[in-house]
């Protein structure tokens, strides 16, 4: 079935950066969108209108009054783009030796850099930062603008020879693109018909890496839903942003996630307000590695099982990094005829989490590890026939499934905390729903 891109406009998370002008024109061009959607409908579409009440239901004269950051009288577009000259910093050069190559005076540099805190970090650039410069008649700096990250500048106005700086914000839109897949081969073909990149996908399965295993677990007829955002730079792509809410049905189960910051930064949770994010990773192991380079006529990378085996064998190329499955302490880092090169990591409740058979570990004995840091690198090292990783769980002494032991839970959301992200949630989740079971329409038409 062929994925579908529909286009929403956002409700706004970061009002004082998105122009009204560009509001207005996405909002049009998301009418424009739906209204060719509603006319080349040959018959209703099932929860068409709540993706019309996500258009209606933008929150228009609260961004008007959104604080602007632009200085009076300054606008982003005060000036075309070519008046710059343009310069990237290159190794070892300091500002004072790029001031000098303009052709711009010491003591006009010396007054920008005791001007603030924001001049002040100017002192510390690096290279590949990026610098524009507007010169006077004479010669002399007349404005400069320092690229601070993807959202903002830097910007020294010297017009009157003494220097004046501020911080600009640049036009930043945020669009929520919703957009679904049903994997036939592999994950990351069905991102691709779904118009994702591989960041995206993998961002996708990051979300989804504590209930699902994306090396042994996924199969055919796997679906995903999902909704997230594109950023837009004065008007241009710039890059993807997060993914805001999430489904994911894997051999039937399904799973659904929604972003949402309790106040700690933002983090994954299941509707009921529990933490996507558990004690241990489902497979301990970078799966693009695999999942990029497989056979689809393999679908199941496990490798054939041993009688009394004790792990699970994740069959993978050589340097596909390995993840510690939690938190824990190293307690063995070495090399034997049996195990090669392997790291055994003491978590709490009296797990040990094993992993066998590296080409190269990358922790020692003794250290401190977190849940996802890399401890070492797949390969063939001791028995093996062939490059993978041999993971063990032991709970107090006895061997476990993974995926199927009892594991203590994270915290669920607090009580104050959960009425507001279930307000957040439903929104989402009707969005998610409706892709759904609009998806579940077109399939049976
Ligand atoms: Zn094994």
């Amino acid at each position: 079935m062929k994925p579908k891109l529909t286009r929403i406009l956002e409700r706004l998370p970061r009002p004082h950066h998105v122009s009204v002008r560009t509001r207005l024109a996405m909002i049009a061009v998301a009418l424009i969108v739906f209204g060719v959607a509603l006319g080349g409908l040959e018959k209703p579409m099932p929860g068409l209108g709540a993706s019309y009440d996500a258009v209606m239901e933008l929150d228009l004269p609260g961004r008007q009054q959104a604080p602007s950051l632009f200085e009076p009288g300054d606008s982003p577009d005060g000036f075309p783009e070519d008046i710059w000259h343009r310069v990237q910093v290159k190794s070892g050069q300091s500002l004072d030796a790029i001031f000098r190559a303009e052709g711009f005076s010491p003591a006009t540099l010396h007054e920008i850099l005791s001007l603030n805190e924001d001049t002040r970090s100017l002192k510390r650039i690096r290279p590949g930062d990026e610098f524009a410069f507007m010169a006077k008649p004479d010669g002399s700096l007349e404005r400069m603008r320092y690229t601070i990250d993807d959202e903002r500048y830097l910007v020294v106005d010297n017009q009157s020879g003494t220097p004046n700086a501020w911080i600009q914000a640049r036009e930043i839109t945020r669009e929520m693109v919703e957009t679904e897949g049903t994997i036939e081969s592999s994950l990351f073909l069905a991102g691709k018909s779904a118009g994702l990149s591989d960041a995206m996908v993998m961002k996708l399965a990051n979300v989804f890496g504590w209930d699902i295993d994306f090396v042994l677990d996924i199969r055919a007829g796997d679906r995903f839903f999902m909704v997230y955002e594109k950023i837009y730079r004065d008007g241009e792509y710039l890059r993807d942003g997060e993914v805001l809410a999430a489904t994911f049905i894997n051999q039937g189960e399904r799973f659904q996630a929604i972003r949402y910051d309790a106040g700690s930064g933002a983090q994954y949770y299941a509707p009921d307000g529990r933490h996507m994010r558990k004690a241990f990773l489902r497979a301990p192991l970078n799966f693009s590695y695999i999942s990029s380079n497989f056979n689809p006529k393999r679908f199941h990378p496990i490798l054939k099982r041993v009688k009394a085996h004790n792990g699970i064998d994740y069959r993978a190329p050589t340097g596909t990094p390995v993840y510690a499955a939690g938190d824990g302490k190293v307690i063995e880092s070495a090399k034997n005829q049996y195990n090669g090169n392997y790291v055994f990591i003491q978590h709490a409740n009296s797990i040990v989490t094993k992993y066998l058979h590296f080409s190269r570990r990358a922790v020692k004995k003794g250290q401190r590890v977190r849940q996802g840091q890399v401890i070492g690198y797949v390969g063939a090292t001791g028995l093996a026939q062939g490059p993978h990783l041999h993971y063990e769980f032991v709970v107090r002494g006895k061997h476990r499934n993974p995926r199927t032991v009892a594991l203590p839970a994270v915290e669920p959301l607090e009580e104050s905390a959960l009425t507001q992200f279930e307000a957040h949630a439903s929104l989402y989740l009707a969005q998610l729903n409706r892709l759904e079971s609009a998806s579940l329409y077109a399939s049976t038409e």
